[in-house]
């Protein structure tokens, strides 16, 4: 797998894993829909530690997920772009937006998730899972 390179809107961050994606998931949960402010987020969880900010330093909101645990969403300050989520309730993976990656040509989401959230006029792949909340871990 191809280095993942991506960066925000603005430029002013810019981030690099060496790991390989562990999966890619189309969120349906609406802390997604209001942060990005559409129907969804697409997000490619990366192993905890590997992503690496080249340039700048997100802001970062603060947010609870439906764990009670606390859910870090990371965000340029300048353009407002979401560039990582950090899940306390899932310890070992960082998950990007995919919308901010340089090449988004390998991407192949393998699940939706939050699916009892998901907006009535978005229409599912139904050759792969459907899952109401999070992601069996
Ligand atoms: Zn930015
Ligand atoms: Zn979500």
């Amino acid at each position: 797998m191809e280095k993942i390179h991506g960066q925000c809107l603005c430029g002013a961050i810019r981030y690099t894993s060496a790991a390989a994606p562990l999966m890619t998931a189309i969120c349906h949960c609406k802390h997604c829909q209001r942060q990005t402010g559409t129907a969804f987020s697409i997000v490619v969880a990366v192993p905890k530690g590997s992503l690496v900010f080249e340039t700048g330093q997100p802001a970062t909101y603060q947010d609870v997920g439906d764990s009670g645990l606390p859910v870090f969403r990371r965000f340029c300050a300048n353009c407002g772009s979401p560039i990582v989520t950090e899940v306390d309730a899932m310890p070992t993976m960082d998950f990007l937006k995919a919308g901010t990656l340089d090449d988004t040509s390998w991407l192949k989401p393998q699940m939706n998730i939050w699916c009892t959230s998901a907006q009535p006029w978005v229409k599912m792949d139904e050759s792969i899972p459907c899952i109401a909340g999070n992601p069996p871990a």
